[in-house]
């Protein structure tokens, strides 16, 4: 339940943080292992336009394949990962891995120009002042041109931002790369920086939208939520989205672009370059189960 109150809120009910000192410490060492033996992998989330469902790019998600434990989702490690210092090598592993997947997608097939990577980072990452020579290096070395990254930085990594963050910031913004505010509308922050920031693109929360179906208010709401994003010179991106209805109310309000399990789940690398090389809108339609095909 605390989950479903948002991310970035009540992380003291998150599971991860019920975790034994002793579980938590076996976990770090096992990470910091795994980076170096290929246990962690990222799956790849379509971002869609919402008028014609059109794949436009994709955000790139990390999991864990632990020996033992199974499959570990994000969400059970990244704060071990962040609270260790894991998450600096973890973080120039995943936006390495990313540049190079696209640049497979760009030798294999016909990328659209406008077909952009989302790469999430840490606010502790962005303290790093050797986060920008990193980023400008991995695109150099895979040939990915900056216009086609995203960096996702959630609400509160900004909202705290010193002046080291706004450096690697304006850097990266400097460099080409998009920077884009995720989770927007989970923290408890003033909206008065949403100006001041170099930020491209706000990548509004899923808990804003869950209701706006059957809810005329938070319609309304969301639409507020909106012109403000566009009135701060920004665009925003909506995520969570799980229904076809949820979609629809989207474009009513005149949102351009999104991504949910009602698009797409996650999914691994060669799933995309299927829907790449076909074209195929989301969501694809799948035959009946029952279909004579007759
Ligand atoms: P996020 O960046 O906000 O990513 C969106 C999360 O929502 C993903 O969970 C995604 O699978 C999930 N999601 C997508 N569509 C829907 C939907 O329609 N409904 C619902 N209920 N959920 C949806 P995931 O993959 O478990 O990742 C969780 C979080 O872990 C991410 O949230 C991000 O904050 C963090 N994370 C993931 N990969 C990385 C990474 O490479 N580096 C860092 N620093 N953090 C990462
Ligand atoms: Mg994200
Ligand atoms: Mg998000
Ligand atoms: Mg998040």
């Amino acid at each position: 339940a605390a989950k479903e109150a948002g991310r970035g809120q009540n992380k003291a009910f998150e599971p991860v943080m019920l975790y034994s000192r002793q579980l938590r410490r076996d976990m770090a060492a096992e990470l910091r292992q795994g980076v170096g033996r290929d246990e962690l992998f990222l799956d790849y989330q379509p971002v869609v336009e919402l008028a014609s469902g059109r794949m436009i790019g994709v955000e790139a998600l990390i999991r864990w394949q632990h020996p033992q434990r199974g499959l570990v989702m994000p969400d059970d490690f990244i704060p071990i990962a962040e609270e260790t210092g894991i998450i600096l090598d973890l973080g120039r592993w995943v936006l390495r891995a990313a540049l190079e997947q696209v640049a497979r997608w760009e030798g294999e097939l016909a990328l659209e120009p406008d077909f952009k990577v989302r790469v999430n980072l840490s606010a502790m990452e962005l303290q790093r002042l050797d986060l920008v020579d990193h980023v400008r290096q991995a695109l150099t070395e895979t040939g990915i041109s900056p216009g086609r990254l995203i960096i996702e930085i959630t609400e509160s990594a900004f909202v705290s931002g010193g002046d080291v963050e706004m450096y690697s910031l304006r850097s990266l913004s400097a460099l080409g790369v998009g920077i884009e505010i995720d989770d927007f509308g989970t923290g408890y922050s003033s909206i008065s920086y949403l100006r001041r920031l170099p930020v491209h693109t706000v990548k509004v929360d899923r808990s804003l939208i869950r209701d706006i179906s059957a809810d005329p208010g938070q319609r309304h709401f969301v639409d507020a939520v909106h012109g403000l994003i566009q009135a701060a010179g920004m665009e925003a991106v909506f995520e969570g989205i799980e229904t076809l209805d949820q979609a629809a109310d989207l474009l009513v309000l005149g949102c351009r672009s999104g991504q949910g399990y009602y698009f797409s789940r996650p999914l691994a690398a060669r799933q995309v370059a299927d829907i790449l090389e076909t074209g195929a809108v989301l969501p694809l339609v799948q035959a009946p189960a029952n279909s004579t095909g007759a």
